[in-house]
């Protein structure tokens, strides 16, 4: 039976900067992007990665970024028809392989949109992170609120399916400003709806600014108001708290994102990607090269495999044993509301269920229902609604 495997793309460019994030992107102009030279990098790359994923079926295809929505739809389309080649079969169950762009508000109008779905492209997921210009300016994104409006508003019209990145916990802001927000964006059409508190990370400007005390922040008990007033605002349109930060209406849910909780394996692909793969022996985690020069260039000579350091595009690559393997399913699948069956877990990775129910475990788990942190229903463990924002420590505490 073919199993089912994500595909990761990373697209490494933004227009800017944001200075609270930390992921891998470079400033550029979209004139100084060599769209075709880098679609042509992934194609090589995935022509040699073609043995880590023999077996598989294509369950989505992920573009992420960085920005995408910059990248010439054409190129990315060239790459979205390498991907489905590649695979024997994809996925028909649940809609088919879903296929999602990020976007951002100022590389979406409603002709790029329409040419992202020209190119493949069935989801649109879309940076708008607030809409209250003054909140935007402290993120410092470059679009305005009329200009986030928009972009969704692009986005909804190809008939596509689309979701929106919010951002809270910000300083200054009411709870239940960050609650009307997320209702505004639902209110357009939406169905789906990512809502983040403001992580400061170190190696950012805002993590520097943290550190020297320059930063305005929010207190702790603003971000909790602000996650519970935004949780209450989408409930009552609808959408389901299905993920610690998602809400989506029934049946909207980020299959792809849905498959990394869940555990599946995926191929990253690109600039700094990561991607997770099952080996016969447990797993192994993978990251490329972090230069987009370096990762372009060592997939001229990439010889076909599973990523291993020293292949000249794979920076890290980490074997993971099924005991941490398992510890991940917990970290993961806590965050969902469906929670984790423990039972199945331990069957796909061929635990014995005595070790998965270790005796420290299962006292670690009879403390945390105590306390509410944790609830057991079978083999299943899930985190109530209530302790959601805990969930890292809560996983934490059954590793
Ligand atoms: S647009 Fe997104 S990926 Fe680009 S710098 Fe800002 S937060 Fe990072």
């Amino acid at each position: 039976m073919l199993r089912p495997l994500h595909v990761y793309v990373h697209f490494p460019w933004c227009l800017e900067k944001c200075p609270y994030c930390d992921f891998v992107s470079y400033k550029t102009e979209r004139t100084q992007i060599d769209h075709e030279g880098y679609a042509d990098a992934l194609v090589r790359e995935l022509d040699a990665r073609a043995p880590a994923f023999e077996g598989h079926e294509l369950a989505s295809i992920f573009f992420g970024g960085g920005t995408p929505s910059l990248w010439e739809p054409k190129a990315l389309g060239r790459v979205i028809g390498a991907i489905r080649a590649a695979f024997p079969r994809e996925r028909t169950a649940a809609g088919g392989v879903e296929i999602t762009s990020e976007s951002n508000p100022t590389s979406l109008d409603e002709a790029r949109a329409a040419s992202l779905v020209e190119a493949g492209v069935n989801r649109l997921s879309v940076g708008v992170q607030s809409l209250d210009d003054d909140r935007l300016k402290y993120l410092g994104r470059l679009h305005d609120a009329t200009l986030a409006v928009r972009a969704v508003k692009a986005a909804i019209a190809t008939g596509a399916r689309v979701s929106a990145d919010l951002i809270f916990g910000l300083p200054g802001q009411h709870a239940a400003i960050a609650a009307e927000d997320a209702g505004r964006l639902v209110d357009l059409g939406l169905d789906h709806l990512s809502a983040y508190a403001l992580t400061i990370e170190q190696g950012t400007r805002f993590g520097d600014l943290a550190r020297r005390g320059k930063l305005p922040l929010a207190e702790d008990d603003a971000i909790c108001d602000a996650f519970l007033a935004i949780e209450r605002a989408l409930e009552n349109r609808g959408l389901e708290h299905y993920e610690v930060s998602n809400y989506a209406r029934p049946g909207q849910a980020s299959r792809h994102n849905l498959g990394y909780w869940r555990g599946a394996p995926y191929l990253g692909l690109g600039t700094a990607a990561y991607g997770f793969l099952r080996l016969a022996e447990g797993g192994l985690r993978y990251r490329n090269a972090i230069e987009p020069a370096r990762y372009v260039a060592g997939t001229k000579t990439l010889a076909r495999g599973v990523p291993r350091e020293g292949d000249g595009v794979t920076s890290t690559a980490e074997p993971l044993d099924r005991e941490t393997l398992l510890r991940e399913r917990l970290m993961l699948g806590l965050r969902l509301a469906e929670g984790l069956d423990l039972d199945e877990a331990a069957r796909d990775l061929d635990i014995p269920l005595a070790d998965a129910w270790s005796r420290p475990r299962r006292r670690a788990m009879e403390l945390l229902v105590q306390s509410g942190g944790l609830v057991v229903a079978g083999a299943r463990l899930a985190i109530p609604s209530a302790r959601r924002l805990s969930t890292d420590g809560i996983a934490a505490r059954l590793f």
